[in-house]
């Protein structure tokens, strides 16, 4: 089926924010607490509770302010309001649907227009883009040019820029592009065959954690297909209010895994609340809205898999105290939070300690640390704080963006900690075992 970016559309939802999601809202402030702008700001308007107060004013004719955009930037679009809102407030809609109404009025120069071209319309969804951007960074690495930098104290001088390069992922070769196309057979008796999506940054800089998900999955009988069509989930294009351009992604991802699967596998838990919302995306797309369904019915995240079905347990220990951040996207997101606890404490020899407010973002959030670099730095010297009282050596959680953020912590308000995936940390088990049993 070719895939078409001007497909017929039958309904099409207005941009900005509903007013029945608005009207939800009944101002209690049970909220309050957990949003993390305002546990570190204080402000009403930087509350859930406030921005819905704007964006209510906004629907009833207000004039699109600077102080409305400030507010609404500094969002995290975490949604750990969506979770403690007892009256069903849709957060995470009303806050994509105020930012692309923001998107569709903005006007940007030449210089803006040319940056959002080049990261969305070319780098993100693009192989060969990626490509060479993680060739570019692994030569930086790997010269010893970042170390050089890092200890010459010289990243300073750069100001913003400096800042941002702590957050910079490693590019790990071979990057995991040489897998997709292919499909791996389950390690002892197939009992799923199952589609993993791979990412589109994570193919450059999380190689290591897609090999890990794919041993993981084949240790637990899936034979496992890297469909060769996929591309970027386009939840970072969501993130930024470019709602049309998220939509010829998910037609190409929905058309890759059209085969049958028992369950579309993500490791990302910021891309698998995208996936599971294809069905509102393509909501009235004549040719897709119906595939976009059945799509939706087998995105799994693969920590949520993995605890729904009978696990292998030849594992070998893993001597270590971990605590877990929940990620925003799998807790808020998708409700997933029981399922990544049950899988470390299956592993033996791991000792599991939770930490405080572990649902409270970390400050990752998609691409706002690079966007809104001090306020995610203040968010995440809270979390490290909280994560050092553990005394965990390993940090565990389930999204690759929460990893480089966390990474990032340890190194610079930490004690130097571990960070992991919660299947780099099962994959490890199984790896133990092998080396002491061979497979089972
Ligand atoms: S999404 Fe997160 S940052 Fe935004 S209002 Fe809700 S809790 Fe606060
Ligand atoms: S979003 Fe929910 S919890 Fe927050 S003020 Fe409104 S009704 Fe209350």
């Amino acid at each position: 089926m070719a895939v078409s970016s001007s497909l017929p559309v039958i309904r099409e939802r207005r941009t900005g924010p509903e007013q029945a999601d608005l009207d939800k809202c009944v101002h209690c402030g049970l909220c309050l607490n957990a949003c993390p702008t305002y546990r570190e700001l204080g402000l009403e308007m930087d509350s859930p509770r406030g921005r819905i107060y704007q964006m209510n004013q906004v629907a009833n004719g207000d004039a699109i302010t600077p102080e409305y955009i400030r507010h609404l930037d500094l969002c995290l679009a975490c949604r750990g309001c969506e979770s403690a809102c007892p009256s069903g407030v849709p957060y995470g809609r009303l806050i994509e649907a105020a930012r692309a109404e923001l998107k569709a009025r903005e006007k940007p120069g030449w210089r803006a227009r040319q940056t959002q071209r080049i990261i969305f319309d070319q780098l993100l969804p693009s192989r060969t883009g990626l490509q060479l951007a993680g060739a570019a960074l692994y030569a930086y690495q790997a010269s010893g040019l970042q170390r050089l930098l890092r200890a010459s104290g010289l990243l300073t001088v750069f100001g913003k820029l400096g800042d941002l390069e702590a957050l910079a992922p490693n590019a790990e070769v071979p990057f995991f592009y040489s897998r997709i196309g292919k499909t791996f057979l389950a390690m002892g008796e197939r009992r799923y065959r199952v589609a993993f999506l791979a990412g589109c940054i994570a193919n450059i800089a999380f190689a290591r954690l897609n090999d890990a998900t794919v041993h993981v999955l084949r240790r637990n009988g899936c034979e496992v297909v890297i469909p060769g069509a996929q591309t970027c989930c386009g939840a970072l294009h969501l993130h930024t209010g470019l709602r049309e351009k998220a939509k010829g992604l998910a037609r190409r991802n929905v058309e890759a895994c059209a085969g049958e699967f028992d369950a579309v596998i993500t490791n990302a838990a910021g891309c698998g609340s995208t996936l599971k919302e294809y069905d509102e995306l393509l909501e009235g797309d004549r040719e897709y809205s119906e595939q976009a369904l059945r799509f939706k019915a087998k995105v799994k995240d693969v920590t949520e898999f993995l605890a729904g079905i009978e696990l292998n347990r030849s594992m070998g220990p893993v001597e270590v105290v971990a605590t877990y951040q929940d990620s925003c996207h799998l807790a808020h997101g998708q409700k997933i939070r029981t399922a990544p606890r049950k899988l470390l404490k299956a592993i033996p020899g791991l000792i599991f300690r939770e930490m405080p407010l572990a649902d409270v973002c970390c400050g990752s959030a998609g691409i706002y640390n690079i966007l809104q670099n001090e306020m995610a730095m203040q968010i995440l010297q809270h979390k490290m704080a909280n994560i050092n009282g553990t005394k965990a050596a390993l940090i565990v959680t389930a999204n690759p963006g929460c990893i480089l953020q966390l990474a990032a912590g340890a190194r610079l308000f930490g004690t130097g900690q571990r960070v992991a995936h919660v299947v780099q940390v099962l994959d490890e088990a199984y790896r133990n075992y092998e080396t002491n049993f061979g497979r089972a």
